[in-house]
């Protein structure tokens, strides 16, 4: 299948990174979202993003405009009833995504897939909540869209070869690398990272180094851009602990359970850079 226009539901910021990259690799877009401001937001975040990269000579202004005009706003799935293909970026609550996940089986044509941006929600149970759960799967870019590279691919119990593929090749459309994962908590990236940000914030309750070192030494000792302390404050003291507790619960073993310090922090609400304070202050 060569996906000639995309249905993106929920413009935040997964959202309007997804729209922008599609957009710009010749695919055109409806964003779709409850609240029309929102909508109204993703876009001039897309635009604003889009001249940046004309002032720094990344872009034509002509290609800039092109690129927008693929985008259209929308607030219902009927607005994007001619999509071929559905990514769902929408809130992470899986009564909230089911209800998307009708709502799209509903508009699209019954061979249109539909892809969830889920970062901890079983594909299975999204997949079997609609009427064709082999054309439901997993599509996980990772944030920010436009700057990353990897999306993880998940298959649920129910996921065709076809649908497969086809997702495959749209990320690939869209410049991304791809991986597979079977549908299990945290698929890859996450039942590896979270562990290990998790056992940082163990090493500094337990006094085994300063903040400060503990990062200093995973940076320079092992070559990654971000010490994990650091870079669990840019994604969220509270989406790091609600991880942990997906790992925790869905695989039954205690080795993921997560640190009491991390739990205090949140609640604290010191919820990293989104809150000015986690492991340090900004
Ligand atoms: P966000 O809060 O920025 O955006 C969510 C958007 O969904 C909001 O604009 C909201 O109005 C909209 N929405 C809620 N209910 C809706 C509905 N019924 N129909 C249409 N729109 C609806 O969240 P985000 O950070 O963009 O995350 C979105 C999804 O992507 C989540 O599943 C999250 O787990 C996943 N994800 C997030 C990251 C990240 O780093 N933020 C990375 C990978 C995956």
């Amino acid at each position: 299948m060569d996906v000639k226009t995309l249905a993106v539901v929920g413009a935040g910021q997964m959202g309007a990174g997804i729209a922008q990259v599609a957009a710009q690799s010749g695919i055109e877009v409806v964003l779709v979202d409850v609240n029309p401001e929102l909508v109204q937001k993703g876009l001039a975040g897309i635009r604003a993003q889009l001249d940046r990269a004309v002032s720094k000579g990344k872009l034509k202004a002509g290609e800039a405009q092109a690129i927008a005009a693929r985008i259209k706003g929308g607030s219902s799935a009927q607005e994007a009833a001619k999509a071929d293909f559905a990514v769902e970026a929408v809130t992470e609550n899986e009564a909230v995504k089911k209800k998307v996940f009708q709502d799209l089986a509903r508009a699209l044509r019954p061979d249109a897939i539909l892809a969830t941006n889920t970062s901890s929600i079983p594909i299975t149970r999204i997949a079997a909540s609609v009427d064709g759960p082999e054309r439901v799967i997993g599509m996980h870019f990772m944030n920010p869209v436009p700057v990353m590279q990897l999306v993880e691919i998940i298959r649920g119990a129910q996921t065709s070869d076809a649908t497969y593929a086809a997702t495959r090749a749209l990320a690939e459309k869209m410049g991304k690398t791809t991986v597979l994962s079977k549908d299990m908590p945290g698929f890859i990236v996450n039942r590896i990272l979270i562990p290990m940000l998790n056992e940082a914030c163990f090493a500094l309750q337990e006094s085994l180094a300063s903040a400060e070192d503990i990062d200093t030494a995973m940076k320079l000792g092992t070559n990654v851009p971000m010490g994990p302390l650091t870079l669990a404050d840019f994604i969220g003291l509270d989406t790091c602990l609600y991880i942990a507790e997906v790992l925790h619960n869905g695989l039954g073993d205690d080795k993921y359970r997560p640190a009491p310090l991390l739990r205090q922090y949140v609640d604290a609400g010191w919820l990293g850079r989104k809150t000015k304070r986690g492991f340090y202050s900004y």
